[in-house]
């Protein structure tokens, strides 16, 4: 099997009339997916001219178009981008521009898109809308099987970071690194035919399309997939569609368990609840412990396609704080500044090797060779691991700060601060110092109708972190800077500093 476009034929012929995906209120068996992606397949080459190595790009929400144009593109072993919904005009040209992108398929409610494409070095040609255009260019679409030409080492995807630390970058995962995450994540989930996924986590994010969407195809199990998220749909689509395995992130957990009446909804189908790309919350633990339904959490990024490593149920409590140890296959090292292994028990960067491991950021050489040097990519994530191979991580190496020769990390610092039961939120940035270099800052947003100070935070830190890790100043907000997944943007708070301290 070459490519990931043979996954959709094997599919066919293996169990044509099993549905794969349940979208929109409508089912989809694997027979027809694999049908409509050679039609798709057929038009995208005679209509648009896409051959091997170009890219497809798509503004889409979560659905099964947005499966089929990745099929599709990858049985000619074109490239495909899903792209971020929630970018701006200008950030969605960046990524057009930065791709060289002929094609674009859309939602017609991204309504950003259309100045994206006036933005300066945007190449497209073509612009399909799903909806009617695309059925009826599927509807006139060949049937004929399209021969294979694609080698497993092709970039099938290219897959943009989320951009927590900075711009964008375009991962490159080619078909053999997607087909390693899924035999990987179908291995260390255990997951079967029967076992049914909601798809809630974007699939312009590896978190969502690696972790569960592209495995459960793989697999031959089935997808519900859901648009964009809402808690309440989650949980009637548990229930309606007997749903064993559900993947949300942190901040998509929260709002699920704070639903009110939650013991309406018949969670009973669930085997397994699984949180990844962020801290999991202790609340949304406890949840499911008294629930009896098996907690685990992931650990990844897209540069691994994205599995790295995953907390298995059994060890929430007694490993808590840790990731786990790393997946079947995965190899894991924790290095010093010279890329010398340091001891067990001692923070360094977390490399990883495997045949997941993406091949190189898109048109960025120099960042290149500098993630993957020595043959180990680089991830910026800061950890350690015990005598068992649990791995706890610390920070990301961008946001640990020094203050006055000693190392801070500011999660360990917002784990102080959020036993506050005042506080609702909180991120800590670095932020320079004229005595030490630099000294850590709390953003914090506080819980409605509390009462919290600047000198409440820093006094309730101080008696629990040494002096130099205790924050100088204090900011209140509203709501913290997130990515779509939720995750902090601490480069956004960084701008923030300096009127913050203004401020008071
Ligand atoms: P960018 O690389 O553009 O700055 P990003 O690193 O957030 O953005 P992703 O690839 O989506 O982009 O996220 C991967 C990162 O998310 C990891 O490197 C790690 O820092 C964090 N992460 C993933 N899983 C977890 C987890 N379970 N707990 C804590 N952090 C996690
Ligand atoms: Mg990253």
């Amino acid at each position: 099997m070459q490519g990931i476009g043979e996954w959709a034929v094997q599919r066919a012929q293996l169990s044509g009339d099993k549905v794969g995906f349940v979208y929109d209120g409508r089912s989809w068996t694997y027979g027809e997916f694999n049908d409509r992606t050679d039609r798709l397949a057929n038009q995208l080459r005679s209509r648009f001219g896409v051959r091997r190595g170009d890219r497809v790009a798509a503004v889409v929400a979560s659905s099964v178009e947005c499966l089929e144009v990745l099929f599709a593109s990858a049985k000619l072993g074109a490239i495909f981008t899903p792209i971020n919904v929630r970018l701006t005009a200008p950030e969605i040209g960046y990524v057009l521009a930065d791709l060289g992108a002929e094609l674009l398929f859309v939602h017609g409610q991204f309504a950003q898109v259309p100045a994206a494409l006036a933005e300066p070095g945007v190449r497209v040609r073509d612009v399909v809308t799903l909806g009617e255009e695309y059925d009826t260019l599927l509807a006139d679409g060949s049937q004929e099987p399209v021969p294979s030409q694609v080698d497993r080492d092709d970039v099938a995807v290219i897959m943009y970071t989320s951009g927590t630390t900075g711009r964008p970058k375009g991962a490159m995962l080619t078909h053999e690194n997607l087909r390693a995450n899924a035999a990987a994540v179908t291995s260390a989930f255990g997951l079967r035919k029967s076992d049914v996924t909601i798809t809630a986590l974007p699939m312009f994010h590896m978190g969502g399309l690696g972790l569960h969407t592209l495995p459960f195809i793989y697999l031959g199990g089935r997808n519900v997939i859901l648009p964009s998220f809402d808690p309440t749909a989650v949980l009637d689509l548990v229930a309606a569609e007997r749903v064993t395995q559900l993947l949300l992130v942190p901040t998509m957990w929260q709002a699920v368990t704070a639903v009110p009446d939650l013991e309406r909804y018949d969670l009973s189908s669930l085997d397994c609840a699984l949180t990844s790309g962020a801290p999991a919350p202790i609340a949304v633990l406890e949840f499911f412990a008294d629930l009896g339904i098996p907690f685990e959490e992931g650990f990844g990024m897209t540069e691994c396609a994205p599995s790295v490593a995953k907390l298995d149920a059994e060890y929430i409590r007694t490993k808590a704080g840790s990731i786990g140890r790393s997946l079947f296959g995965i190899d894991i090292r924790v290095v010093d500044d010279r890329d010398q292994d340091v001891p067990v028990g001692t923070v360094g960067e977390l490399l990883v090797r495997g045949d997941n491991v993406f091949v190189g950021y898109w048109m960025r050489p120099e960042e290149t060779a500098e993630a993957l040097r020595g043959g180990w990519f680089h991830t910026g994530d800061l950890g350690w691991v015990d005598e068992d191979g649990f791995i706890t991580l610390v920070d990301r190496r961008k946001d640990m700060l020094i203050s006055g020769g000693e190392n801070v990390y500011t999660r360990e610092v917002e784990l102080v601060i959020a036993e506050m039961p005042q506080v609702r939120d909180v991120a800590v940035v670095g932020a320079a110092h004229a005595k030490w270099g630099e000294t850590p800052v709390a953003f914090v947003v506080a819980k409605d109708d509390e009462d919290l100070t600047e000198e409440a935070v820093i006094a309730f830190a101080r008696q629990r972190l040494a002096g130099f890790k205790t924050p100088t100043s204090v900011c209140f907000l509203q709501a913290l800077p997130t990515t779509a997944t939720g995750k902090i943007q601490k480069n956004a708070l960084r701008d923030r500093v300096a009127a913050c301290a203004s401020d008071g």
